[in-house]
């Protein structure tokens, strides 16, 4: 999907569920849509400078916080970067496999039948899921092969 259109089915899906995509928002979701792999805050910060040349760090940060809670975007935890949510409706973290080599972080779908497994271990063990981010480390194919 063209970075255009996913905007537009962003936005139509925020005045669907009255939510606010505010301009700052929005140019942040397109700068994480145009790039294929995780950015940081100040990466992110920089892109957007160069079309706002006056943008602060609270600016992103905030804008950053609101696609996270939307699960438009996902934060990485292990390295603090955000990568866009390409799985569309339902919005929902995704399990992330994160190259240690290259940082290349590709979003896996979980099964259901994994995933109501996941939530009966910890309710079993009287615990209340908050987040669902699974993290897993290791090389990709791509390093795997220059490797070998
Ligand atoms: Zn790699």
């Amino acid at each position: 999907m063209s970075t255009v259109n996913y905007i537009k089915s962003i936005q139509a899906y925020c005045s669907q569920h009255k939510l606010n995509l505010t301009a700052n928002r929005s140019a942040v979701l397109a700068i994480l849509h145009q790039h294929q792999g995780a950015l940081s805050a100040y990466e992110i910060l920089a892109k957007l400078q160069q079309q706002q040349a006056n943008t602060k760090p609270p600016t992103v940060y905030r804008a950053l916080d609101f696609l996270v809670q939307q699960h438009f975007v996902q934060h990485i935890e292990s390295s603090s970067r955000y990568i866009i949510n390409r799985q569309q409706q339902p919005f929902a973290p995704h399990p992330l496999l994160i190259c240690t080599q290259c940082e290349n972080v590709t979003q896996i779908g979980l099964s259901a039948s994994l995933k109501a497994e996941l939530e009966q271990f910890a309710a079993q063990q009287g615990f209340s899921l908050h987040s669902q981010s699974y993290e897993f480390q290791g090389l990709c194919s791509a390093c795997q092969a220059r490797t070998a």
